[in-house]
């Protein structure tokens, strides 16, 4: 997987956007909504599969080409709505995963799918 700039994705957005006049859509409210259907569509692909059925290996080519799409779709929208309300969505990634180790320590979490609020003390 290569890096991603997130922010040179974003200039790249906002110019796309703003070279059709789309700004006065991109609300953040409307692109949540977007990003929403969006992960619809990735769910779609993934619908009535087995989990056997979902692994890289067993998914055709043209599903494959589904799912990056969609996924390609998601962050999009991840990333533009960041870039509306002028979140840095790097320094926000890194906070989360930070958060989440708190969370699901590990010698707490290993092998344990129990969400950190529901388990046991
Ligand atoms: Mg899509």
């Amino acid at each position: 997987m290569k890096d991603i700039n997130l922010s040179g994705i974003a200039a790249e957005l906002e110019r796309f956007a703003s070279e059709r006049d789309w700004g006065q859509f991109h609300s953040p409210k409307n692109l949540a909504m977007a990003l929403s259907g969006e992960a619809g569509e990735l769910l779609e692909i993934f619908q009535w599969l087995t989990t056997a059925e979902s692994e890289q290996e067993a998914l055709s080519e043209e599903q494959f080409g589904f799912v990056e799409e969609e996924l390609a779709d998601i962050l999009i929208y991840a990333i533009r709505i960041a870039d509306r309300l002028g979140i840095d969505l790097a320094d926000g990634i890194d906070r989360k995963i930070a958060t989440n180790a708190k969370k699901y320590p590990i010698e707490e979490a290993k092998g344990n799918a129990t969400k950190y609020n529901k388990r046991k003390k």
